[in-house]
């Protein structure tokens, strides 16, 4: 990757990019590496899921769907069925070994809303576990919003969970990239009506967008939308496990350049998150998922399934049966790079590292932005 933009740029060169990956592989996630405040455990509480989005590798699918996994570990392929609560309550009891001022819990799936009664379970399980010690516990759902009933959402008001809400742009956005969507017959399951929804509910959520390479240039409009939708914050991502251009990669940082210029100037009407820095790139999330079985890895074990299958078993951290700390049951991010290396093909590294790549780029263009663009 190198840019080629004519006169002064915002945008870092070849060199400024491989030399700040290097810097982010060797200081660790600073997320949830050694030297983090923060411990953070993902739950994977179903594969089912009503839409099939295209940049989507998780491998999802409706086999065994409403059942509960027993809590055995599937040593080929990907297990079908659900987390179990039992399996749940497993996972935070290992999470709660961890010896951190600060924990989170993610629910993931699928749609982690399709099992509504694990989902509940574990908020509250989570909240008034005994080793939680009074810690400050961040809890999070990402949602595709789609299902989401009136009784759903006065629950999620009163829970102090946040919800991660993905769309996907406007009605051609959607259509394009997320084919199952009910369409103009369901307006209810249109973005416009989920997000008035969630704020007149009171639920605590922000807006998550994902671009893929054909889509690079779409971050100020995606921006103006959040905008219009009244999401309270806006996290904006490029799709993993997808190959940019060059001309893509600049596109998107150009695009992000620009949502990040008019942010500052209309006096940052909603909180845009990319200001904040330090994010891991993408592909190398340094998260730790527990799948339906109760299989630990890495996160992007499962984010790449169908693009990437060889990840899971290179980014595995055993069972829960055989866990008795959280500590160690992760990798650093030069670790998981050195894992990756080994299990993808020298063509399938190039696509991970050149995603590696592009987290790099973001993450200077951000920094400068914040320098060059911020009020003080
Ligand atoms: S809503 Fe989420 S889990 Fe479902 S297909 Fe889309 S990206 Fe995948």
């Amino acid at each position: 990757m190198s840019f080629s933009v004519p006169g002064p740029s915002p945008l870092p060169t070849a060199a400024q990019i491989d030399r700040r990956l290097r810097q982010i592989l060797s200081a660790d996630s600073a997320q949830t590496g050694d030297n983090a405040h923060t411990d953070r455990l993902m739950m994977m509480l179903t594969r089912s899921c009503e839409l099939r989005c295209s940049y989507c590798f998780v491998a999802l699918s409706e086999m065994h769907y409403g059942q509960d996994h027993p809590p055995e570990r599937v040593t080929e392929g990907v297990p079908a069925g659900d987390l179990s609560l039992d399996t749940a309550s497993r996972a935070l009891d290992l999470l709660m070994t961890s010896e951190k001022p600060r924990l989170s819990v993610q629910l993931f799936g699928g749609e982690p809303t399709r099992r509504w009664d694990t989902l509940t379970g574990v908020l509250q399980l989570a909240e008034a576990h005994p080793r939680r010690g009074g810690r400050p516990l961040e809890l999070q759902l990402t949602t595709n919003g789609v299902g989401l009933s009136d009784a759903q959402l006065a629950f999620l008001a009163d829970s102090p969970a946040v919800v991660q809400l993905s769309v996907d742009g406007d009605a051609t956005g959607n259509r394009f990239r997320r084919p199952h969507l009910p369409s103009a017959q369901r307006p209810e399951a249109q973005p416009e009506a989920i997000t008035a929804r969630l704020n007149a509910a009171g639920v605590r959520w922000f807006l998550n967008v994902t671009v893929p390479p054909a889509a690079c240039d779409e971050l100020p409009e995606r921006y103006e939308q959040a905008l219009k939708l009244k999401a309270p914050a806006l996290q904006l991502n490029y799709a993993t496990g997808m190959r940019f251009s060059d001309a893509q990669a600049e596109a998107y940082l150009m695009g992000l350049w620009r949502v990040l210029e008019r942010d500052a100037q209309l006096h940052h009407p909603l909180n845009l998150m990319n200001w904040r820095n330090a994010a891991d790139p993408a592909p190398l999330c340094g998260d730790v998922i527990v799948d339906v079985d109760g299989a630990l890895m890495q996160v992007g074990g499962i984010f790449h399934e169908r693009r990437f299958p060889t990840l899971r078993a290179a980014y595995s951290h055993g069972h829960l049966s055989e866990a008795e700390r959280f500590e160690g049951r992760r990798a650093s991010l030069l670790e998981l790079w050195r894992r990756t290396k080994d299990a993808l093909s020298p063509e399938e590294a190039e696509v991970f590292l050149s995603g590696m790549r592009l987290g790099a780029a973001q993450d200077l263009l951000c920094r400068v932005a914040d320098r060059q663009l911020r009020p003080r």
